[in-house]
């Protein structure tokens, strides 16, 4: 396995289960990737990178007995905090109907819609949350598989209406901007759920696709799976990939930090191992890498031709417009005003101008 991040870690436990001889290997000096908790000042310990838990699935904790191994979670509420420039500061609460007496301050209509709206995602995210547990189908009418799989797929959304395929088609396509502006009236409510839709996003909020965060929010999760799950773990992010690594130890995963592989070596189309960058050869029947498709597929060994399936490595940069700071509570001079209840998910500062990029043409929401 190349790679200790949490799926690299879940991954690995799961083989082991399954009998097989696991080596995990990481490039840096601690396991965790962007789930990780750090010492970023004497006596200061933070989650770095990722900060809330949201779909962590049940099955994975009670498979791999993260609780035994200190695993603690606490849902986060309100899910976020949303300071405005003017001094007014919502709290998005996990109870629809305080969320809603919140969302009434500032626009009863908008209250209501949300409640309509919210109901409306959350049927239609359950038609996806099945996907999250099973292999994506391999739609190839030609061969029995693909017809397995097509009616595997079918079988998912009996009993969906032509006018939710057409939402879901709306959601999967569609961009979280135009589904704001064809709801809402306040730009305060949409500044709401940009600031829990659009981070992460490589893009701003009118670009094709943005709506499914959604969607994604109201999947489930959590050692109770609930639907729109958040939750702080207590020791931070690194204590959920603390938990798999000793999990995978007791399954019998050898896990190496500090070793970081600089090929993959494959050969005939089939990977046969690593190259680390000390020059250690490993072989391996299988090789799984858990770094992103970019660094993965670059890491290729240079003297294999690459399969014709191969993906190629993109060389389009990352660039991201949202940018977000965590700050440890100690550290913080807000306001108290803004000053959140210990159990809130964060805090998202508004911009004056909340929906930026150019607008889209016409509604399909
Ligand atoms: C700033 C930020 C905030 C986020 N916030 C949240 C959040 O609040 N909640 C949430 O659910 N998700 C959040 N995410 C997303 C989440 O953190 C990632 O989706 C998740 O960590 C991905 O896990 P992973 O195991 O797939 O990969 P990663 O965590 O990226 O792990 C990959 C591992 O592979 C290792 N690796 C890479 N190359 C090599 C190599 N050549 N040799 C050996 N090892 C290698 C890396 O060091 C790393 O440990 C956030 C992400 C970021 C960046």
């Amino acid at each position: 396995m190349v790679g200790a991040g949490h799926n690299g870690l879940t991954a690995a436990s799961y083989l082991a289960r399954a009998g097989l001889s696991v080596l995990v290997l990481e490039r840096r000096d601690i396991v965790g990737g962007c789930c990780v908790t750090e010492e970023i000042a004497p006596g200061c310990r933070v989650s770095t990178t990722s900060y809330i838990a949201s779909m962590l699935r049940p099955e994975v904790i009670s498979d791999l007995r993260l609780r035994d191994h200190g695993l603690r979670m606490v849902p986060c509420d309100p899910a976020i905090q949303v300071p405005f420039p003017d001094g007014h500061v919502v709290p998005w609460w996990t109870d629809r109907e305080r969320a809603k007496a919140e969302f009434k301050k500032i626009s009863s209509k908008d209250a209501d819609t949300f409640v309509q709206v919210d109901d409306r995602l959350r049927k239609l995210a359950r038609y996806l949350q099945p996907f999250f547990m099973e292999p994506p189908p391999e739609i190839d009418t030609k061969s029995v598989r693909g017809w397995t799989d097509l009616l595997r797929v079918g079988k998912k959304f009996r009993g969906i209406s032509s006018d939710e395929i057409s939402q879901l088609i709306s959601f999967l396509t569609g961009s979280l901007g135009e589904f704001l502006d064809h709801n809402y009236e306040s730009e305060k409510i949409k500044t709401m759920f940009l600031a829990n839709n659009v981070y992460g996003k490589h893009g701003g909020p009118y670009q094709p696709g943005t709506a499914i965060g959604l969607l994604f929010h109201l999947l489930s999760g959590g050692e109770h799976e609930l639907q729109g799950f958040s939750g702080h773990v207590m020791g931070g992010m690194g204590a959920i990939t603390q938990a798999l690594a000793e999990s995978g130890r007791k399954l019998g995963v050898e896990i190496h930090t500090s070793s970081p592989v600089a090929h993959i070596d494959v050969r005939d189309g089939r990977a046969r191992g690593v190259v680390l960058e000390d020059g250690t050869e490993i072989r391996a029947r299988v090789v799984l890498s858990n770094a992103d498709p970019k660094r993965t597929f670059s890491k290729r060994s240079r003297a294999s031709p690459a399969h014709p399936r191969t993906p190629r490595p993109s060389n389009a940069p990352f660039t991201p417009w949202f940018l977000r700071s965590n700050l440890p509570s100690a550290a913080t001079t807000l306001p108290n005003s803004a000053r959140s209840p210990r159990s809130c998910g964060w805090i998202a500062w508004s911009r004056p101008t909340p929906m930026p990029l150019s607008r889209p043409p016409a509604s399909t929401f």
